[in-house]
């Protein structure tokens, strides 16, 4: 989701949360949470690590609620990587599996 400056309509910058053009705080600060990107982690990939991603994406909303936008950006950080794991674990199983038979 692309959150725009609402004074001069600059698309903002991921992990921002005031503009780059004008500095205008952001009415919302522009963190990912991936939550759905867990979720599909955890189903199509590789559950354990999924499930990491998808905790860590639903603490980024509390702390985006909380007003933490430090922590928010941290743990949004955190739940990416989660994504990348469960990823990357299918891939190195696969190709495991291709090598080895
Ligand atoms: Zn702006």
């Amino acid at each position: 989701m692309a959150v725009f400056c609402q004074k001069c309509g600059q698309k903002a910058k991921k992990y921002k949360t005031e503009c780059s053009d004008c500095g205008t705080k952001l009415s919302v600060p522009n963190i990912p949470t991936y939550t759905s990107a867990s979720v599909a982690s955890m189903i199509f990939f590789f559950l354990p690590t999924g499930l990491i991603a998808l905790l860590y994406s639903l603490k980024v909303n509390k702390k985006i609620i909380e007003g933490d936008l430090d922590s928010a950006i941290k743990y949004s950080k955190k739940a990416l990587l989660f994504c990348w794991i469960s990823f990357l674990f299918v891939v190195f199983y696969l190709v495991f599996h291709f090598a080895t038979n």
